[in-house]
């Protein structure tokens, strides 16, 4: 297979930071996947994201709704973290006021 239209420099940074080039390739460009030490299945290509099939050694696209919950996810832990840190009454009533908003526009989604 020729790599020539890949982008090499993307796939050997991947390998630099330790993720895993895997066997399978990207339905989308055919470049090979990458698995990233947090887990995530990326064509550094392309961008897109996959996930393991279960059940099964093949892989799928990850819908971008799954994407986003994941995103939507790993940030609301990042801002757990930082409020456990904060010391700023403030800021903390303010955060506090606005999470509040965010909870009932999704309760009412
Ligand atoms: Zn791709």
């Amino acid at each position: 297979m020729s790599y020539e239209k890949f982008d090499i420099k993307k796939m050997a940074e991947a390998l630099q930071k330790g993720s895993v080039m895997m066997a399978v390739h990207c339905e989308s460009c055919g470049a090979p996947l990458f698995r990233h030490k947090d887990g995530r299945i990326e064509c550094v290509n392309c961008g897109r994201l996959y996930r393991l099939t279960p059940g099964t050694g093949s892989v799928e696209e990850l819908p971008p709704l799954e994407y986003l919950k994941e995103d939507a996810v790993s940030l609301l832990r990042d801002v757990e973290k930082l409020l456990l840190n904060t010391r700023d009454e403030l800021k903390l009533r303010s955060i506090v006021e606005a999470l509040k908003k965010l909870r009932d526009e999704l309760g009412t989604g």
